[in-house]
């Protein structure tokens, strides 16, 4: 395969020579850097490369070409590569193409903008670039597996165990048993017994618990010490946060997570409200930047196993975890989030993991090529699913109960502007058949009580308002820890 290209369109040939050149410099080892001076010479070499079936990973185009703006000339190359990221050229001073640049990412015809000159590219060019470039890999290319998983493509089992990876930033190979691949692999390792069977370095894991996995790939599953100036119950936003700032005030720290750190935000697609990241950022590398900051700052984590109890034993607490070790603690914060209904509707909880999925199915996307999907709910996590889902399946309908959409207006904005997403209002989902999997779901019009069947890939309930959101679970944590210190008597 040819290397993904790097297409820059600029008027100024002095310009693109510096541009062309930087890139080279930095990514010409892996992306093929093009260039032309004119938007619509450069579209029809784009319409060549489609048609010999090259993959474009980033255009970037200056915002003043001649014949059309560089917003204009990178709306018609969607066409082309709807997957390939998109970034406009503004020179210092041009406030007008400022203003219109402003507009484009607001309304998300453009992935970001870069100022129009080649100095210090290390400042801006290189990290953002990297950046676009990491998101678009990770999206579209095949990523060297670390664990190979083989079972039925429909076991339950199997479901949680891509779930907790994919939240854990592990790559991994799924392989069904009946496929030429999974037999394969089965007969290499010389496995005939239950599944599924986890692959990790010629070792294979027959049935693992999440713990087993954990250990095996090395993370912590003890505690280092028997007493903590401080417990932090539960990974998430809220627990991440606490346990940054409970290190960084020096109190000797460690997190217990009973699956793997992120918690809800770790489902999360992409999530473009919280403070720092223009581009947005996926909730498992949020979460695992945070881990890696605590981490950092002294903190210790224990993940795949719960807190099963909790008890006050004179000035300090002691807390049991799952398989009965005790360790205590000066100070316990419980931040274990929330967990939520499922959706009682008949047959839906016998395709949990076959084609029912919970939260933003970030794992099972991929999984759904070419197929019709449905998003149940009209909040944040629905319009994130629906947005990630749609570059994969033929069509996402969401299914909303109400007359409106709850969810933030760049969400909105996101779906009003894909092809492939439809959304029925007063509608809800009466029943989900199938047999090894889901096949079809009735669709019930709320008003005139008349059902629809339709057939169905998959179907993720997705509740109607998130609760707080990152922003305020972080705020919680970080506030806990000024109450840790009250109570410990420190400030
Ligand atoms: C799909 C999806 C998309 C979202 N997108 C956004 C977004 O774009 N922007 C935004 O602001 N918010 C978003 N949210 C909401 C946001 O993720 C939550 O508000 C946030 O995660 C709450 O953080 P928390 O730490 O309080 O709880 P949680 O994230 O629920 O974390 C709690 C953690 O505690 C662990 N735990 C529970 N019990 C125990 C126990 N006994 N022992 C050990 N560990 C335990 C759980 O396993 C979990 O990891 C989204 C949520 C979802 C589901």
């Amino acid at each position: 395969m040819p290397d993904p290209i790097l297409f820059v369109v600029d008027r100024d040939p002095e310009i693109l020579k510096c541009l062309a050149a930087a890139l080279e410099r930095r990514f010409g080892a892996d992306y093929s850097v093009l260039t032309d001076g004119s938007p619509i010479s450069a579209l029809r070499r784009l319409e060549q490369a489609c048609e010999r079936g090259e993959d474009v990973a980033l255009v970037i185009a200056d915002q003043r070409t001649p014949e059309m703006t560089g917003l204009d000339w990178l709306a018609r190359t969607r066409a082309l590569y709807p997957k390939a990221s998109r970034c406009v050229l503004v020179g210092y001073g041009d406030a007008v193409s400022f203003a219109e640049v402003r507009r484009g990412l607001a309304l998300g015809q453009v992935d970001t903008f870069l100022l129009r000159s080649c100095d210090n590219p290390e400042e801006r060019l290189y990290p953002v670039v990297s950046e676009i470039l990491g998101r678009w890999s990770r999206a579209t290319r095949p990523r060297v597996p670390i664990l190979l998983i083989v079972d039925e493509r429909w076991s339950q089992r199997s479901y949680e165990l891509r779930d907790l990876l994919e939240r854990a930033s592990i790559a991994y190979g799924f392989y069904d048993r009946d496929s030429d691949e999974g037999r394969r692999l089965l007969r290499e390792v010389g496995h005939a017994g239950r599944l599924p069977a986890v692959i990790f370095a010629g070792q294979v894991l027959t049935d693992p618990t999440d713990s087993d996995i954990a250990r095996v790939l090395g993370a912590r599953l003890e505690p280092e010490a028997e007493l903590y100036d401080l417990i932090v119950i539960g990974a998430g936003p809220a627990g991440l946060a606490t346990a940054v700032h409970g290190a960084s005030d020096g109190l000797r720290t460690l997190v217990v997570e009973r699956q793997t750190v992120g918690g809800q935000a770790g489902t999360s697609s992409m999530i473009r409200n919280y403070l720092g990241f223009p581009r947005g950022v996926a909730g498992a590398e949020l979460a695992s930047y945070a881990q890696e900051q605590a981490v950092s700052l002294g903190a210790e984590f224990i993940v795949t196993r719960g807190v099963a109890g909790l008890e006050d034993e004179g000035a300090e607490k002691v807390v049991t975890l799952a398989g009965d070790r005790q360790i205590r603690a000066r100070a316990v914060v419980i931040a274990c989030g929330v967990s939520y209904n499922r959706l009682e509707v008949e047959g839906v909880g016998d395709f949990v993991g076959k084609g029912v999925f919970y939260g933003a199915a970030t794992a099972e996307a991929p999984a759904f090529a070419g197929q019709p999907v449905f998003v149940v709910g009209a909040g944040n996590s629905a319009g994130q699913a629906a947005v990630h889902l749609a570059r994969y399946a033929s069509e996402v309908t969401i299914v909303v109960r109400g007359e409106a959409l709850t969810m933030s207006d760049y969400l909105v904005r996101q779906i009003k502007r894909s092809d492939n997403i439809r959304i029925r209002f007063k509608t809800e989902v009466a029943r989900a058949e199938g047999r090894a999997r889901l096949e079809t779901l009735d669709i019930k019009d709320t008003v005139s009580g008349g059902t629809e069947r339709v057939p169905a890939a998959a179907a993720g309930d997705v509740r109607a308002r998130s609760p707080r959101g990152v922003t305020a679970a972080v705020a919680d944590g970080a506030i806990a820890i000024r109450s840790v210190r009250e109570y410990l008597g420190e400030e």
